[in-house]
């Protein structure tokens, strides 16, 4: 097998298998060898069955023989973050509470994606129940990012950032509370985006933030993700909060690019003082990029974006700790101590004392703190006005310009361990993304080259109205295929620590 088979397009990949020029066993095969290689140092991986894999990549085969195939994508295999239930393998949201669960029904969104014929490869790391930015909260391990392997690749989708990245996957299923499909693509030299608030059913999705949490696509370039997207998105009546639109020309806009016309607002907020020098540089190389490619570049001021992080880690954590409740001990996951001798709430506490990692304790204490009796209007309230006001921010800027942007996050890919100890430091690493999810806007991000001082990946990002996918593609594609001109080629192809990965291969 080629080994072009890893760094060649998904779509690429589906062409050949409807054409039967290659069969969606071999390329799942050749996937699984890749996975079984390079993933005892990436750990991007939670959970493989080789047999499951192949067996959905046989029904693909012999679909195909019979006639035709459901989808352009359809044989490819995809890595899907272990937030969403799949019955054929255990959910653990890489939690030690749901260690060894099998979900009994499957996500919508991994039902849409058997039914486009996609073969589920296996289930990726993340930060225990999407709880971080770093995917060091895992009771799994950390992810090491493919770019240089002592580094975080991002969280809390970095499993399906990092497998993406280290050719394990071509791709890529996360979610996105205030960032989480976004921080670890910009991380990793990937993309990934977050569809509008309500485009993607949350049905069989472990609920982190039930307001904010949105299922999100990731690939290694533009035209994949929008594919992708594609098929995840639509209405599902089994999620309240779906919306029962159309969805938006994704895969068009992504195979466009065009942005000459468009009006492009740098939030002035978010312009990147205090960011990394590599960052700022390589984003308003990105700006001079669009404005030649005939976009107009403005300056918009979104003033209550300077108490986004402070909101969202209100929201969040009260939304978090009243969805967490669930996790009792009672009727599935881990149950510690039931042994007689101790009555149920003993059982409840030791459980989830046990269960839960430091992180997501941190996080129930602080949301059942800001919803309790007397402090949720000084807290909880007050956040959801704030919010209010974020999105009334959002709308006027958009009055003005069909798209906002900014860096996706102040620094790059740090070290692991380096901010483990340092909650806010990492909590502030979010102020980019955390904007959109308030506000309920579509957001992706994109690559845009290596930060100078420390050769690491950097993410430019998209924000555009409800419902306006398609434009966040369509600058993304721009910015795409402009830089990748000047690369001579994909930003990927230049991860030392991927080299040597593909160096340890060959050897064997
Ligand atoms: N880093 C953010 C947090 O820790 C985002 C998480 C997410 O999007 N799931 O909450």
């Amino acid at each position: 097998m080629s080994t072009d088979v890893y760094t060649a397009d998904a779509l690429e990949l589906g062409r050949r298998i409807a054409a039967g020029e290659q069969s969606s066993v071999e390329i799942t095969q050749a996937f699984l060898d890749r996975i079984d290689d390079v993933d005892g140092q990436v750990n991007a991986f939670i959970c493989v069955e080789p047999e499951d894999a192949l067996a959905q990549a046989a029904a693909v085969d012999a679909q195909r023989a019979a006639g035709e195939l459901p989808s352009p994508l359809a044989g490819v295999p995809v890595a899907v973050k272990d937030l969403l239930c799949y019955q054929q393998l255990p959910t653990t949201a890489a939690s030690k509470i749901l260690e060894g669960w099998c979900p009994p029904y499957d996500a919508t969104v991994v039902t849409k994606l058997r039914q486009a014929g996609l073969v589920i490869l296996g289930k990726t790391n993340l930060d225990e129940f999407a709880c971080g930015g770093s995917t060091e909260n895992s009771g799994y391990g950390p992810t090491h990012n493919p770019w240089d392997l002592d580094r975080i690749p991002g969280g809390s989708s970095g499993g399906s950032a990092a497998a993406l990245a280290a050719r394990e996957a071509p791709l890529a299923i996360g979610t996105d509370t205030g960032g989480s499909i976004r921080q670890p693509a910009a991380m990793t030299g990937t993309v990934g985006v977050k569809p509008t608030y309500g485009a993607v059913s949350r049905y069989g999705i472990i609920a982190m933030a039930s307001s904010l949490d949105q299922c999100s696509p990731g690939a290694r370039n533009v035209t994949d993700t929008a594919a992708l997207h594609e098929i995840i998105a639509g209405h599902d009546p089994r999620d309240s909060t779906s919306l029962p639109v159309e969805v938006p020309p994704v895969l068009e806009a992504a195979r466009s690019g065009d942005v000459r016309g468009m009006r492009i607002g740098v939030v002035k907020q978010l312009r990147g003082e205090g960011y990394a020098p590599g960052v700022r540089q390589r984003f308003r190389e990105a700006l001079t990029v669009l404005e030649k490619a005939g976009a107009e570049i403005v300056e918009v001021s979104c003033p209550h974006f300077e108490q986004a992080v402070a909101t969202y880690y209100l929201i969040m954590p009260s939304e978090m700790s009243s969805n967490l409740a669930r996790y009792d001990a009672m009727r599935y996951g881990l149950r510690v101590g039931d042994d007689g001798t101790r009555s149920t709430e003993q059982v409840m506490r030791l459980s989830r004392g046990k269960g839960f990692g430091a992180e997501v304790k941190r996080r129930i204490i602080l949301g059942t703190y800001a919803l309790s009796a007397g402090y949720y209007d000084a807290y909880y309230g007050s956040a959801q006005k704030v919010r209010t006001l974020i999105a009334q921010d959002c709308e006027s800027a958009f009055q003005t310009v069909d798209v906002l942007v900014s860096p996706v996050a102040p620094t790059t890919a740090y070290k692991i361990g380096e901010k483990i100890n340092d909650p806010l430091a990492m909590y502030m690493g979010d102020l980019c993304t955390i904007p959109s999810n308030l506000a309920g806007l579509p957001a992706g991000s994109f690559p845009c080259g290596l930060a100078p001082e420390d050769g690491l990946p950097v993410g430019f990002q998209v924000m555009a109205p409800v419902l306006d996918d398609d434009r966040v593609y369509r600058v993304g594609a721009a910015i795409e295929r402009e830089l990748t001109a000047q690369w001579g080629g994909p930003l990927l192809a230049k991860a030392p620590a991927l080299n040597a990965l593909n160096h340890q291969e060959a050897g064997k």
